[in-house]
């Protein structure tokens, strides 16, 4: 059981929120009780995710996306309405971390990424350094095949994060540098070749994606913006658990992109 004011500052303090410049209010977003001991990760605060917290009786939801991002219409009708009602009439907390998840060196989303693809980080590029570069890692040790050519990254990526990326690009391509930034990084692509990768990894993709990509050279893959997004805030969520002794469960709701 912790105390929802002293996780608020918790988080705010290791994850270091007042440091960034973001599209949307990080830390605790909606209030809800102050004893906490359930807590349900997830990617987005959807219905879908708050209902399964009801069911769950959790005290508090943390998610990477949360509400209230620029732009977005903060009346509190419809959709929105229909979300934090069940939120406050359950009185569960919700925490957003957007940016700070995406940076965070150890528990973020491009660390955890990494994690998951054996990608070691050598260096980083675009603006804060929120891309990260670097080799994949112990292809002998972990037994996978040797990972050469754009179509052996494109078979590596499918069987570890359990989906088909798209992928633009000369499949028996080599490759040498692999450039990452999860979500919607799509634009960081001409970064990303400007720092000399031959191949960059984000969630989404646009139109003008492919032709950055072809004339290039430097291959894209679009490997989901939910599927490349849900190792942080899953990280996140077991690293709590261990420190105060509350129980975390992770709900991956499923999203095609
Ligand atoms: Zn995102």
């Amino acid at each position: 059981m912790i105390n929802r004011d002293i996780l608020t500052k918790f988080l705010e303090k290791k994850l270091n929120i007042k440091k960034y410049e973001d599209y949307c209010p990080n830390g605790l977003q909606v209030e809800g009780r102050s004893k906490i001991n359930v807590i349900i990760t997830g990617v987005t605060a959807s219905l879908d995710l708050i209902k399964t917290a009801v069911d769950m009786k959790a005290d508090a939801i943390l998610v990477h996306h949360g509400y209230f991002w620029r732009g977005e219409d903060f009346n509190v009708i419809g959709i929105n309405k229909k979300r934090l009602e069940q939120l406050i009439m359950n009185k569960i907390n919700l925490y957003v971390y957007h940016l700070p998840l995406d940076m965070h060196p150890r528990l973020g989303n491009n660390a955890q990424l990494a994690k998951i693809l054996n990608f070691s980080c050598t260096r980083r590029f675009s603006k804060n350094n929120i891309g990260w570069i670097g080799k994949i890692i112990n292809f002998k040790k972990y037994n996978f095949q040797e990972i050469i050519t754009i179509k052996d990254l494109f078979n590596h990526i499918t069987r570890k994060i359990g989906r088909k990326p798209i992928v633009i690009g000369n499949l028996d391509k080599k490759i040498d540098e692999i450039g990452w930034c999860t979500g919607a990084a799509q634009n960081l692509l001409i970064d990303a070749i400007n720092a000399g990768v031959s191949a960059y990894i984000s969630g989404e993709i646009s139109e003008s994606t492919v032709y950055t990509s072809r004339e290039s050279g430097v291959a894209y893959f679009a490997a989901g913006h939910h599927a490349t997004e849900r190792y942080g805030i899953k990280a996140l969520g077991e690293y709590l658990e261990k420190k105060f002794k509350i129980n975390n469960y992770f709900i991956d709701i499923d999203n095609i992109i």
